[in-house]
C-alpha cells in the first residue's frame, strides 16, 4: 500500500482486500465494487443489484453480521454469499471508558497493526473521532501520533468499521434509530486523511449513504494539517466539513510545530481555504489551533490570526485546543488566563474562538494522545525522519 510522504499523493487503483480465508469483506466495498464482488460470486448479473441493495441494507440499516439473518435473500443465496463473504467486525484489543463518558476502543487488524477510535459524548450529540491511518507520517512535534514507528494507510473497510464498531457498543441498531448517540463524525482521530484520499473518500461514500449508515456531510468534519494539493478534490468529491490544523502564524513557527508548512506554507495553505468547494457562513472552516505556552500564544499571535482570516476573507471558526501533554512531550500547554485572553481577541476581531474541553484524558482519549503500543521513535529517529521527509520536499520542489 503506498504511503505517499516524499512525494505528494497520487491517487492509486484500489485492489479489493483480500482475506486470508479467501473470502471477500463486505464492510468497505462501495456499492458498485459490492454488486461486482456478487456477480464474481456466481451472483446472476441480472439480480446483482438488486442483492447488493438487499445486503447493503442488512449490513448498514440493520448491523447485522451473519448472513443466515438476511431473512429477504434466498435460503441458497445466503449459503452463497456466507462462503464467499464475511461481515464482520474490527478485533477489539482494548476498549475503556473515561470518567466523562468518553470510550476508546484500541483494534487491531488483521496483519497485528493497531489503531484507535474515541466516542465523545456530549449534551447535544455525540461525535466519533475516526482513525484515517495507522500512525501519521508528518511528525508534528506536539502530537503523539507522529511519534509511531509504524505507518500504513487504512483500508475503506477499516475505516467504515470503525463506525460499524461504535454503533455496535452504543446499541444503535437500525440505523434510522431516533435518538441516537453518534450524530457527528470527525476525521481526526490517528493519520492524515488527505494521505489516504482514495481510501476515506470510498469510506466516507459508504457513511454518507442514505439507505445505510446515513450520516450528512453536514456531520462529517475532515480534518487536514495542510495538504493542500487535495484540498480542492475532497470538496469536490468528498463534500464534508473542513478543519485546518493551522496552530500558528508565523512561517518561524508553523515550520517546526506542523514540518509539513516547508512544503505548503500559510498563504498557499490559506488561499486553498479560500477555494474550498461548499465553504460559506453556513458551513465555515474550522481552524485548530493548540495552545503552547510561550510557543504559539501570545496576543500579537491572535491578533496576526485575526489579520491573515480576515485578510483571505475566510467563512471561519476558531477551535483552541488546551495542549495534551503525553509522556516525553516537548511543549507545555498554556495557561487557562493565556487561552482564555487569546480567545477573547480573537472573539472581538469578530471571528468565534471557543475553547475546546478536553476530554478523556484519563484514558489517554484526548486530541493527539492516540498512539497504540507499538515501538516508540526517539526524538533523534524523528529528527532524521523529518530531515528525510523535508529533503525529499526541496528534491521534489
Ligand atoms: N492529521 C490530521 C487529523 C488528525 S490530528 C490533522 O493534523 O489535522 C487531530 C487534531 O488534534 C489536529 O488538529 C492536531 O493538530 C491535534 N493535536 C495533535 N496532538 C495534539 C495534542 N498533543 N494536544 C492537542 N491537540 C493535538
Ligand atoms: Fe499527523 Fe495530524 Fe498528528 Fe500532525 S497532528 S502528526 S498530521 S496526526
Amino acid at each position: 500500500m503506498q504511503i505517499p510522504g516524499l512525494i505528494d499523493p497520487v491517487p492509486v487503483a484500489r485492489a479489493l482486500p483480500a482475506r486470508a480465508d479467501g473470502r471477500t469483506a463486505v464492510v468497505g466495498l462501495t456499492r458498485p465494487e459490492l454488486v461486482a464482488a456478487l456477480v464474481d460470486a456466481g451472483i446472476d448479473a441480472r439480480q446483482a443489484k438488486m442483492r447488493a441493495s438487499q445486503v447493503w441494507h442488512w449490513v448498514y440499516h440493520r448491523g447485522i453480521v451473519d448472513f443466515a439473518a438476511m431473512a429477504n435473500i434466498a435460503k441458497e443465496t445466503r449459503a452463497l454469499l456466507a462462503e464467499r463473504f464475511v461481515v464482520g467486525r474490527p478485533e477489539v484489543a482494548q476498549a475503556q471508558v473515561s470518567a466523562d463518558g468518553t470510550r476508546k476502543w484500541l483494534l487491531r487488524f488483521a496483519d497485528g497493526n493497531e489503531a484507535e477510535t474515541v466516542f465523545i459524548p456530549d449534551a447535544d450529540r455525540g461525535t466519533l473521532c475516526v482513525s484515517s491511518q495507522v500512525g501519521c507520517t508528518l511528525n508534528c512535534r506536539f502530537c503523539h501520533t507522529g511519534t509511531m514507528a509504524l505507518v500504513r494507510n487504512l483500508t475503506p473497510g477499516e475505516i467504515v468499521g470503525q463506525v460499524m464498531l461504535a454503533r455496535d457498543a452504543l446499541g444503535e441498531w437500525p440505523s434510522a434509530l431516533e435518538g441516537r448517540q453518534l450524530t457527528n463524525i470527525v476525521m481526526m482521530g490517528m493519520g492524515e486523511p488527505l494521505y489516504n484520499f482514495e481510501a476515506v473518500k470510498a469510506a466516507l461514500g459508504i457513511v454518507m449513504d442514505a439507505t445505510g449508515l446515513g450520516l450528512s456531510k453536514r456531520r462529517i468534519t475532515l480534518s487536514t494539517s495542510g495538504v493542500v494539493p487535495l484540498m480542492a478534490r475532497a470538496g469536490d468529491e468528498i463534500g464534508v466539513n473542513l478543519a485546518v490544523s493551522l496552530h500558528a502564524v508565523t512561517k518561524a513557527v508553523r515550520d517546526e510545530i506542523v514540518p509539513i508548512n516547508k512544503r505548503y506554507g500559510i498563504d498557499e495553505l490559506l488561499a486553498a481555504c479560500a477555494a474550498y468547494p461548499g465553504a460559506n457562513n453556513a458551513r465555515r472552516i474550522t481552524f485548530e489551533y493548540v495552545m503552547l505556552k510561550d510557543k504559539n500564544d501570545s496576543d500579537a499571535d491572535a491578533r496576526e490570526l485575526v489579520r491573515l482570516i480576515r485578510h483571505y476573507r475566510l467563512p471561519a471558526k476558531v477551535n483552541l485546543i488546551p495542549f495534551n501533554p503525553w509522556p516525553g512531550s516537548a511543549y507545555e500547554c498554556s495557561t487557562p488566563e493565556r487561552i482564555a485572553r487569546f480567545s477573547d481577541i480573537v472573539f472581538q476581531g469578530g471571528i468565534s474562538a471557543p475553547v475546546r474541553r478536553p476530554r478523556g484524558r484519563d484514558i489517554m482519549a484526548a486530541c493527539g494522545q492516540l498512539k497504540s503500543a507499538s515501538e516508540k521513535l526517539s526524538r533523534a529517529d524523528l529528527d532524521r525522519r523529518a530531515a528525510a521527509k523535508e529533503a525529499g520536499w526541496s528534491a521534489a520542489a
